[in-house]
């Protein structure tokens, strides 16, 4: 049943507008979450169950270790799969290094271990790669992967016993606007209302707000990225996410259920459309096996799309939207929403109860395009 008032209306059941109505309801506000599917089923699900904090500017960095701190206390809270199994960038020229050397900098101001180490070390750590190119590799082991699918669940179960009313196969249509104020939201299933909207729609969020009649620029596009998943292995095989630049911007894990899981830099877009490609196929099959030349003894079990929703500067655009009260927006995440969502859920929380945040959501500014104002473009893998 939709409820005939909310005081905050997210729309959006992945996991960032869950973890916004969990944080919120958290907080004793009457929150209601609007999923035009079922939860999870935007890019959520498709991930590639990475998280990190090794970004290559201080927002990122800072709102990244918050969001390991969250991943960490909700798991253990909420026993969901997530493990600190590390992340390790495969580094091959000295310009690589160079650049790996200062975000180390940076990511070691904040507390975050990341260190330079030896190829024979990232061999060490992961037997089975060919480090004959390597020279180097960054390593980080409190970087980590959860499974998606768990954490999302979870954290949608636990925002429910808090109050929060999560609808699913309910899609936003259009919005009651009276005088600049939002007084309802128009469903396929009647009409809501509210004073307080969050647009947690990804990559579809550019139609929301054109549906709000939000002027501002805020340019979020979506672009297909496709990963594939292997028969399962020994678990423990490959514990970290293995990176590599040169070989196709490649990512690669192996899942709690023993598959490797990853996909490459392999972009196609904008557009919504989501059909699996065989180029890609070929492609993630050459570079993994540069990585690891065992892989090519696997059986790949599927392929599937989802969306990086794209921004100019691989930055989501976080924050309140002035010329629509009250309005919000937590979009345009990259390859990158996953990882970042129990933090994004507390920045969203802390500006709807408190009007600030101790995080740097001003660094995720909407504004910023219009402005001109593109921060350093973030550290994007696949
Ligand atoms: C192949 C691949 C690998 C990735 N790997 C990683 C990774 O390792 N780590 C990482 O952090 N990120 C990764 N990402 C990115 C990550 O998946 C996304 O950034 C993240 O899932 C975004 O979450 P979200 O909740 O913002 O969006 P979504 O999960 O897309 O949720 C948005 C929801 O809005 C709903 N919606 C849209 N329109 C309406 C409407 N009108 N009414 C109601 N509901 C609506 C959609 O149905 C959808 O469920 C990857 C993405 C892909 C495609």
């Amino acid at each position: 049943m939709l409820p005939e008032r909310s005081e905050v209306v997210v729309i959006g059941g992945g996991i960032v507008g869950v973890s916004i109505a969990h944080e919120l309801a958290k907080r004793g506000v009457d929150v209601t979450v609007l999923e035009k599917r079922f939860i999870g089923s935007g890019s959520t699900f498709r991930c590639g169950t990475g998280i990190r904090q090794q970004f290559n500017d201080e927002a990122n960095v800072r709102v990244m270790k918050r969001s390991v701190e969250l991943w960490k206390k909700y798991s253990e809270e909420y026993n969901f799969s997530f493990k600190q199994t590390g992340y390790l960038f495969l580094l091959y020229d000295e310009e690589e290094v160079e650049t790996f050397k200062r975000n180390i900098e940076i990511q070691n101001k904040f507390g975050v271990p990341t260190r330079l180490i030896t190829p024979e070390e990232a061999k060490e750590i992961v037997p089975l790669l060919d480090i004959s190119e390597v020279i180097a590799a960054s390593w980080n082991p409190t970087d980590g992967k959860a499974d998606p699918f768990e954490a999302t669940t979870a954290f949608a179960i636990k925002a429910r016993e808090y109050g929060a009313k999560l609808l699913e196969y309910t899609e936003v249509k259009g919005f009651i606007i009276e005088n600049g104020e939002i007084k309802g939201v128009k469903t396929n299933r009647g009409t809501i209302k509210t004073g307080i909207v969050v647009n947690a729609t990804n990559a579809w969020a550019k139609l929301i707000n054109a549906m709000a009649g939000i002027k501002v620029k805020i340019p979020i596009e979506p672009y297909k990225h496709q990963a594939v998943i292997t028969q399962p292995i020994k678990r423990g095989t490959i514990n970290p996410m293995v990176i590599s630049f040169k070989y196709g911007h490649a990512y690669l894990t192996q899942t709690f259920h023993g598959g490797i899981i990853g996909g490459i830099g392999y972009e196609i877009g904008p557009t919504y459309d989501l059909t699996p490609t065989y180029e890609f196929l070929r492609e993630v099959s050459y570079y993994f096996t540069k990585i690891i030349p065992a892989l090519k003894n696997l059986l790949v079990l599927r392929t599937w799309a989802g969306y990086y929703a794209k921004t100019p500067d691989s930055n989501p655009a976080i924050g309140k939207i002035e010329e629509l009260s009250d309005y919000y927006i937590a979009a345009g995440f990259s390859g990158h929403g996953f990882m970042m969502a129990p933090a994004v859920g507390e920045m969203i929380a802390d500006l709807i109860t408190k009007g600030k945040s101790k995080l740097p959501v001003e660094w995720y500014d909407p504004y910023r395009f219009e402005r001109g104002e593109l921060r350093t473009a973030a550290l994007q893998m696949g």
